[in-house]
Formats: C-alpha cells, sequence, structure tokens
C-alpha cells in the first residue's frame, strides 16, 4: 500500500517563482485523492503524471480561489476524455451550486457521476468510510467557513508471531481465538496473555491537511492521532500581525501545532508570494519542530 503524497501547489493567494496555488495528489491506503484544486491544478498534475481518472474524492477547504479555482477546468477536462468513473466532491456549503452553475452556463453540465457533498464542520466528523481508509473533516479557522481533513488507516488485522506460536506449542485451531484477543492456557493451566503472540505493529498512519488557518486551541483535540501533519506556514513570525489580521498562521506556530500533537512529521506550505525563498520558514519551523520538510511541487512525500 502507498502513502504518499504530491505537492501540486504550495504558494498562497498569489503564484510566483514558479510556485502555484494549493492543491495536493495524495496516494493513501489503495486510493488516489486530490486535496485543494487552485488554479493550474490540472496543468500540475500533467506535468508530474497524477492520474486524474484515479481520481475517487476531491477534498475542497474552503472557497477562497487559491484552493477552489482550479476545479472547473479539472471537471471540464473529464467530460472531454469522456471520464465514465464516478467522482465524490467534498466542499464548503456554496459549492454545488457553483460547480452546477458554471459547467451549466459554460455549455459543458458533468457527463459521469459527480456527487458533490457540501459540509461545514463543526467537531472531527467522518466522511468517508473504506475497508482500510477513514476520511474526517473538522473546523479550521479563517475568514470564511474552511474545513480541515484527516486521513486515517485503518489498525491492520492482528498477525501472529510464529516463533511464538512454536515456543507455546500452541495448537492451530486456538490462533483464531488468540486473533481476538483471548489469552491462551497452556496444559499446566498456566495463562499467557494473547498480546504475547501479536507480533509489533506500527502505528496506524494519519494524515492531517490543515490549510488555511490561523492557530486556535481546540485544533490539537482534533489532530489527535496525526502522524504526518501538513499546516500552512504563510508567513514568517516577525509577520505575526499580519498572519493573524489574515486568518493564517506563522511557520512557529505551525511547528508548535506539530510539537503539541502527536505528528512525527510536518510538511509547511502555502508561503506568501513575499518569500523568494522559503528556506527561512523552514529553518524557523525547524528549530521548534525538528522534522519539518518545505511542501515541494513535483515531490512525492512519504507519509510516515
Ligand atoms: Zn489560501
Ligand atoms: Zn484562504
Amino acid at each position: 500500500m502507498e502513502y504518499r503524497v504530491l505537492i501540486l501547489g504550495s504558494n498562497s493567494a498569489l503564484p510566483a517563482y514558479g510556485r502555484h496555488p494549493s492543491a495536493q495528489y495524495l496516494r493513501f491506503g489503495g486510493h488516489n485523492f486530490l486535496l485543494d484544486c487552485g488554479e493550474g491544478t490540472q496543468i500540475q498534475m500533467q506535468r508530474f503524471r497524477a492520474k486524474g481518472r484515479k481520481l475517487s474524492h476531491v477534498f475542497i477547504t474552503h472557497l477562497h480561489g487559491d484552493h477552489f479555482f482550479g476545479i472547473f477546468g479539472l471537471l471540464q477536462s473529464f467530460n472531454l476524455l469522456n471520464r465514465t468513473e464516478a467522482l465524490s466532491i467534498f466542499g464548503p456549503p456554496g459549492i454545488k451550486d457553483l460547480i452546477y452553475r458554471i459547467l451549466q452556463l459554460s455549455g459543458n453540465p458533468l457527463q459521469y457521476p459527480c456527487e458533490i457533498n457540501e459540509i461545514e464542520a463543526k467537531e472531527r466528523t467522518l466522511l468517508y468510510d473504506a475497508e482500510n481508509t477513514s476520511v474526517y473533516a473538522f473546523p479550521l479557522k479563517h475568514r470564511v467557513p474552511c474545513n480541515g481533513f484527516i486521513f486515517a488507516e485503518k489498525r491492520p488485522s492482528v498477525s501472529l508471531c510464529k516463533d511464538k506460536l512454536e515456543e507455546y506449542g500452541v495448537h492451530p485451531h486456538l490462533r483464531e481465538s488468540l486473533r481476538r484477543g483471548e489469552d491462551y492456557r497452556n496444559e499446566e493451566g498456566e495463562v499467557i496473555p494473547a498480546e504475547l503472540f501479536y507480533k509489533k505493529m506500527a502505528d496506524p498512519r494519519v494524515y492531517a491537511y490543515c490549510s488555511d488557518t490561523m492557530p486556535f486551541p481546540e485544533l490539537i483535540t482534533y489532530l489527535e492521532g496525526v502522524t504526518t501533519l501538513y499546516h500552512e506556514a504563510t508567513f514568517l513570525n516577525t509577520e505575526k500581525a499580519r498572519a493573524e489580521e489574515t486568518g493564517h498562521s506563522t511557520a512557529k506556530q505551525a511547528a508548535e501545532a506539530a510539537l503539541n500533537s502527536s505528528a512525527k512529521k510536518l510538511i509547511i506550505g502555502h508561503f506568501s508570494s513575499r518569500y523568494r525563498d522559503f528556506g527561512p520558514l523552514v529553518k524557523e519551523a525547524k528549530e521548534t519542530f525538528s522534522s519539518t520538510y518545505a511542501a515541494v511541487e513535483g515531490r512525492w512525500m512519504d507519509l510516515v
């Protein structure tokens, strides 16, 4: 199973220095998801060979253009390419009417099954539940209604350690009860805890996408269990007042969110066009949270 994200856009409102507005192509447990769809997203997908046909879901955080204006071109291209696969879109209130109306007026009503779901999460809310992945929305704090999204790997089923089974001479017909968590009783009547036979499992991978937001206390509770965090870092901390005024975060604030959560890795992006070089933003975040990486367009980043 793949757990990786391709950065398609890493800049904030204005495209600058070859950087594009927000979009990410997420491969998560056999699923292909698009997170945000800023202008030029489909061109970036072509450039980096991310297949649009494979996308099953698009998640739009909010209706600021730098997260959303690319959706019309993408959906129209799916029409022209005779897409037949179903597509689900999740986005804030108003998105459904906007999409249908613009495509209708442009003479390109959708030719393939497309379900558009409007959400304005007030708490961590389950959106999509598949065999091995759950997707949640949660509220962010921005100038307009804005949802963050969480992609969670479901805990893999228990697998038993062969060496331990042999060591304790466990009969094959008792293996299923061990998997169910029932302890093993040997011939002497001694009780051996079921966990002793379990192979050590890695923590389930949980990816959170937080763009755009200013810091707020409840964020930490929404991020419970997160292992890789994407958090916007529009400004340096010297521009903290500007960040607050515009409903954004500084690199330091993004790193503090990672530090206060269970995240092992932080990806920062949504860089302001006032920064030609985003190196200082990464440096600032690393001072608080050392496992910080910049969202670099065209780069596949592993989710831990
Ligand atoms: Zn933005
Ligand atoms: Zn915004």
